[in-house]
């Protein structure tokens, strides 16, 4: 008969939302606790969400059983991140609305109610897959309680001066037209147009190379390497620039390298970071031809975006005859990673968290915290040793967290609201200054989505009270997030708190489909929902525990019949010996010798499983225990007590049957946080009444069962049986025909079920 897995789940599933098997318990003691990476309502469930989210809730229920132990609870809560863009075009597409035409105050309250309508459909995916969170209780990062624990870190970290406004060049997306922050870049390889230029000296020809002659406005200053014996003679002269025909500085400045291009460097306000830097450590004055559109703003090319600006400039410069050489290159450029455009430095106000002062700092932090896997603490620390910028939490979108404050703009002083006013929308509420009683301008700015994920312990902790201490045990981070959302929230941690957000990191790998990774365009996506639908929960988790912890797996459909295949013998072999334990009730006995020794490789197959599963290795403890229940129980043990079970005397029977209910009721603890619904399946059925906890979730972890035969014969006695099974097979007899054989000296003592296993005869 199959087990009907649709059927089961779905009961399950309502069974344990009925019961409230997962809520929180706040009488008891946190054990443990998980700062769950809550994901977005916009998005449905990626393959890659059902292989993370399925590791972290084997970590949940693990942890939950040893917790049981202690009497103590778990903490796993569960969150949806709904402050961003992508969930701002989602409310935009099903209201029918743009954003920019409502205030923010009612944009906000419209996302706030689609969310509320559109989370519990989102949940069930989650649900389905058979996670173990409180889903009682849920926080949105937009929702009133998290814009008042944002802007209220706002308040105090400007309080304590780790926040400060400044007029400076920023990572600009002319696109998305808001600064955006070093860690929202990413590199793209381009094609582009390397043209030396014509500048002139005294007369004479000043050659110079650059990718950018849309800059040539914009350029203040021409840089020659102090050691560059073609170039001594003209520093501290003036250069001119081409078809604009001003003059700017030659500097000496050891950035420019001599082998490169001409070896003279044209320095823009700006070309890049390294211009930035260039021009403040020279204190040139920058001159500012760009908007915030990403369009030249004065002059001739006006109006004309960059890159038009480039074509354009480069015909002009071609009719003068100023291009000395132009070749085609590949190089790599910055672009924003939420939208591909290539990023510009703009100068304008913005909003800083002070980290830079503190890069020492947060290594030794990432370095108090467990990395699993290892290596990528390595991630994390490149990434702090090569920050160039402090964090700028100010984005110029119209949707997010509104930045708290007003700013007088008559003497400059900047007013806060009070705790009570939170959470505020400055463009809604008039404040006036508190020294000059003049009214005060509102900011207008939001902050950074990541400056209020960075406080998801805080957030979820406040729903529960606060009751429940930072730092949290574990944090499941996806390795493209260690430079954001790892890294933030370690900033957050300590600036707030002093101390490490969380004890362990677990960084979770990607799915791949034949070695290649899965994309929409090229067609080769695989949707968690149609495996759900043709294995069941048990068997897509059954797979996800398949790779080590931080290694990426490759999607095989054999893997899955494989857990189908698991979950199907684990419903027959419990059928099976619950054939024979129908009406069984637990008691001590008299154990028989070969009882003892399975039980001693039980409590052995414990030790095992319980080690890899506190140390994440979810992937080594699920082989041990389907190696030992394929082996070890089903082939084996289940056939040497068939006959005692059969024809036995009363103790050997009863030894047989406290062995059989004992051994697999530990093998489905052992099993229950990766196929927790088979495992809740066979508790309800059969172990239920007699065993006190309503679900084998919230059942104790398994201890040691005890024996006092603990010698490791048992593989011992499975290698004599695949030899006899080999002869017999080898003879073409069937397993349950006579055998001569010598039962080998130490296995004397298990003689008699060896002897009715195979029919030995003498
Ligand atoms: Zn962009
Ligand atoms: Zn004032």
């Amino acid at each position: 008969m199959d087990y009907n897995f649709k059927e089961v789940e779905n009961k399950l599933k309502k069974l344990w939302e009925k019961e409230k098997i997962f809520r929180t318990n706040l009488n008891r003691k946190t054990g443990y606790s998980i700062d769950t990476p809550p994901p977005t309502v916009s998005g449905k469930m990626h393959i890659g969400h059902a292989f993370s989210y399925s590791q972290q809730d084997f970590i949940a229920r693990f942890r939950r059983m040893l917790a049981a132990q202690k009497k103590e609870n778990i903490f796993y809560p569960f969150g949806t991140d709904d402050n961003g863009l992508p969930t701002e075009r989602l409310v935009e597409k099903l209201n029918n609305v743009k954003s920019k035409d409502m205030s923010r105050a009612e944009f906000i309250e419209l996302c706030l109610k689609t969310i509320k309508k559109i989370t519990p459909d989102f949940m069930q995916d989650w649900k389905d897959l058979g996670m173990s969170c409180d889903f009682e209780k849920i926080y949105s990062t937009i929702d009133d309680n998290s814009r008042k624990i944002s802007q209220k870190s706002f308040i105090e970290l400007f309080k304590k001066k780790e926040i400060y406004k400044k007029e400076f060049p920023t990572i600009w997306c002319p696109e998305c037209q808001t600064s955006i922050a070093q860690a929202e870049l990413e590199d793209k390889s381009e094609k582009s147009l390397f043209s030396t230029l014509n500048f002139s000296c005294d007369g004479k020809d000043l050659l110079i190379a650059t990718t950018r002659p849309e800059l040539l406005g914009a350029c203040v200053a021409v840089f020659v390497n102090p050691l560059d014996k073609r170039y001594k003679k003209i520093i501290g002269k003036k250069a001119k620039v081409p078809l604009f025909n001003f003059e700017v500085p030659i500097l000496a400045d050891k950035s420019a390298e001599i082998e490169k291009g001409t070896g003279v460097l044209m320095i823009c306000s700006y070309g890049d970071k390294f211009d930035v830097e260039a021009i403040n450590r020279h204190k040139l004055t920058p001159r500012l031809i760009l908007n915030k559109q990403g369009k030249i703003s004065e002059g001739k090319y006006s109006e004309l975006k960059v890159k038009e600006a480039r074509k354009k400039i480069l015909e002009d410069l071609r009719k003068d005859d100023l291009i000395n050489e132009q070749k085609e290159i590949e190089h790599i450029v910055n672009v924003h990673d939420k939208c591909g455009t290539a990023i510009e430095f703009i100068t304008t106000e913005q909003w800083f968290i002070k980290i830079l002062d503190k890069k020492k700092k947060f290594v030794e932090l990432g370095k108090k915290i467990n990395w699993y896997p290892k290596f990528m603490f390595k991630r994390y620390e490149n990434w702090v040793n090569g920050l160039e910028w402090d964090w700028n939490i100010s984005r110029e979108r119209h949707f997010g967290i509104p930045i708290p404050v007003w700013e007088c703009s008559k003497c400059n002083e900047v007013i806060l609201p009070l705790e009570k006013e939170l959470p505020v929308d400055p463009l809604q509420t008039k404040k006036k200054c508190s020294k000059c009683n003049s009214l005060a301008e509102p900011e207008e700015k939001v902050l950074d989505t990541w400056a209020t994920s960075s406080l998801t312990p805080q957030i979820a902790s406040s729903l529960f009270g606060n009751k429940v201490n930072i730092p949290f045990s574990l944090r499941p981070n996806a390795h493209d997030i260690i430079r954001t959302w790892a890294f933030y929230t370690i900033v957050k941690g300590y600036l707030h708190e002093g101390k490490i957000p969380w004890k362990d990191i677990v960084i979770s790998g990607v799915v791949s489909l034949g070695g290649e990774k899965m994309s929409k365009s090229k067609g080769n996506v695989v949707e968690p929902k149609d495996i759900l639908e043709k294995y069941g929960a048990d068997a897509l988790r059954f797979w996800a525990s398949g790779s080590k912890l931080g290694n990426d797996l490759d999607y095989l459909e054999n893997d899955l019949i494989a857990g189908k295949r698991f979950v199907n013998k684990l419903i027959n072999a419990s059928k099976f010996i619950f054939m024979n334990l129908r009406n069984y009730k637990p008691k001590k006995v008299k154990l028989i010798n070969l009882d003892e020794l399975f039980l001693s490789e039980i409590n052995n197959l414990i030790e095992t499983v319980t080690e890899n599963f506190e140390k994440y290795e979810y992937s080594r403890a699920k082989s041990e225990i389907e190696n030992f229940f394929w082996n070890d129980f089903c082939s084996n043990y289940l056939e040497m007590v068939k006959w005692r079970v059969y024809n036995g005397s009363k103790g050997e029977k009863e030894s047989a049957l406290f062995t059989l209910y004992n051994s697999l009721l530990v093998l489905l603890k052992l099993i229950s946080p990766i196929t927790p619904f088979v495992t809740e399946e066979i508790y309800q059925n059969y172990f239920r009444k007699n065993e006190k906890e309503k679900s084998i979730h919230l059942c104790e972890w398994p201890r040691k069962i005890t024996v006092k035969n603990n010698k490791k014969m048992f593989s011992k006695i499975m290698n004599f049986n695949s030899e006899v099974w080999k002869i017999k097979k080898e003879r073409g007899i069937s397993l349950r025909d006579e055998i001569k054989i010598k039962i080998p000296k130490e296995l004397e003592d298990y003689k008699k079920d060896l002897i009715a296993m195979h029919n030995i005869k003498f």
